[in-house]
């Protein structure tokens, strides 16, 4: 396995991830009284008993992440961790001092508390889920590499993490021992990938990748790009949110070396864009790495429109690219984070035409059985004939596209006036558009409407020379 130093042994075999090897973890003292507003640092370093140097240097954090139901209690006194035994004996609990800083009321109703703290509702497993929905042990050609789609390959490097998320996809390795890859299987995956050349974009996942010691993260990376038909390397992290002190200056240099490289964060909530997280992005960003993020849609963290909004809007302040919104995976243990499939679509639907584009993420399935990524949408196509499609927006307007050839369809008379406020909608329904003798069918009270009513009527009353400036500028 990797060490620290770089040294490589050949035994595959799990070990604690080299920057907490021999480190007591010392006990936190916590802070005893919770506010609504996130504990200024500067309290939270004094009850720690550490410097602002530790606060900010990564190592420490792992060393002092919470992972037990002691260091839990000191810190959530009001908790009963009693019933919590069983659920960290079978998912292990791991909270770093900076996630823990985030929360805000020590119970469910508060989002990183809900995402980090174990529940006893993970014990409650019915019968449609289980270990393994995507079924990726099943579609693992070398242990550790899952090749699912015909070009891509999802590389688990570790399976430590800086905290635990506790609606995790991986629950059945994540943290279950905290492991590296070995140099041994680094080198099986490499054969495979250059006997698969058709592979052009494999993403380094976990666990998180980024909890690795950054000399092991650039034998994995060096791994790959030895490879010649490796084109893109991807990294999922959640350090970004939940360790943003571990994207150092000597990590920036190592990843640097190896573009073109993309990587995917994972916030879920807008408490979790922090200045230390936006700190954290700004540097990848501004090595050249894109951003994109990938939230899970959890129950009573951020199942609602309004929340997903805040979340994109702010990923895009802070140049993150929104880019899946998942449905919670059949897992074990996750239940309690679960929502209809509705819930998602009527996201979506609030999503567009609200939000620019650029915030709006896929809202995906992934798929039981292995089935891979398949994107959910509200329906946008209304009906289909040979000559025309009829598709509604977001405002409930029902238009036509008139297929190639279709030209001398009567909706080529319409002149834009006529479409702007339902003048058509008295004779006109989803037969006409979809025949061709309407264009459109527009409520006649949107917002856009009024807006164009009165932009016309400002024309009205203009001179040439106005409207001719209008238009010049
Ligand atoms: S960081 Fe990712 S792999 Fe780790 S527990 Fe969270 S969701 Fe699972």
């Amino acid at each position: 396995m990797y060490q620290s130093s770089g040294s490589v042994q050949e035994e595959d075999q799990c070990c604690e991830p080299p920057s907490t090897q021999g480190a007591a973890v010392a006990t936190l003292n916590p802070p005893t009284t919770h506010t609504k507003q996130r504990p200024k640092v500067s309290s939270l370093l004094r009850q720690c008993g550490s410097t602002a140097s530790e606060w900010n240097d990564w190592k420490w954090q792992i060393r002092q992440r919470i992972r037990t139901l002691e260091q839990l209690a000191l810190y959530l006194p009001n908790l009963n961790i009693q019933p919590l035994a069983n659920v960290i004996r079978k998912y292990p609990m791991a909270i770093t001092p900076y996630y823990a800083s985030l929360v805000r009321t020590p119970d469910v109703s508060d989002p990183i508390f809900k995402m980090c703290v174990p529940q006893i509702d993970e014990l409650n497993n019915p019968a449609c889920l289980s270990e393994d929905p995507l079924e990726e042990n099943a579609d693992m050609p070398v242990p550790g590499l899952v090749h699912r789609y015909p070009d891509r390959a999802l590389l688990i490097a570790t399976t430590t993490c800086a905290s635990y998320c506790r609606h995790c996809t991986r629950k059945r390795v994540a943290g279950t021992r905290e492991c590296l890859i070995s140099a041994r299987r680094l080198q099986q995956v490499i054969e495979y990938l250059t006997a698969h050349p058709e592979i052009c974009d494999v993403i380094v996942s976990g666990g998180d990748p980024l909890t690795m010691p950054t000399n092991v993260i650039d034998a994995v990376l060096s791994g790959l790009r030895s490879v010649k038909s490796v084109q893109i390397i991807r990294i999922g992290t959640r350090v970004p949110v939940v360790l943003p002190m571990r994207i150092t200056d000597e990590l920036i240099k190592v990843l640097r070396k190896h573009h073109p490289l993309w990587i995917n964060t994972h916030f879920n909530h807008p408490s979790e864009l922090t200045p230390e997280s936006a700190a954290a992005c700004a540097k990848l960003v501004d090595a050249g790495i894109p951003l994109g993020n990938q939230t899970v849609l959890l129950r009573g963290v951020n199942d609602s429109h309004k929340i997903i909004e805040q979340l994109c809007r702010g990923l895009v302040r802070m140049r993150v690219r929104p880019y899946y919104l998942y449905q919670c995976d059949l897992v074990r243990g996750v239940e309690h984070f679960r929502t209809p499939l509705s819930r998602g679509i009527e996201i979506m639907e609030y999503l567009r035409g609200r939000v620019s584009g650029i915030a709006i993420p896929n809202f995906v399935v992934d798929a039981p059985h292995g089935g891979g990524k398949i994107p959910v949408t509200p329906n946008y196509v209304v009906t289909v004939s040979p000559t025309h499609t009829v598709l509604r927006n977001y405002e409930g307007l029902l238009v036509n596209y008139p297929e190639p050839g279709c030209g001398n369809s009567p909706c080529e008379e319409v002149k834009p006036e006529q479409s702007a406020c339902g003048e058509l909608a008295e004779s006109a329904g989803v037969w006409e558009l979809a025949g061709g003798q309407a264009s459109v069918i527009q409520p006649a009270d949107t917002n856009r409407c009024r807006r164009r009513q009165s932009i016309m009527e400002k024309r009205k009353k203009m001179t040439k020379l106005d409207s001719s400036f209008l238009f010049d500028l």
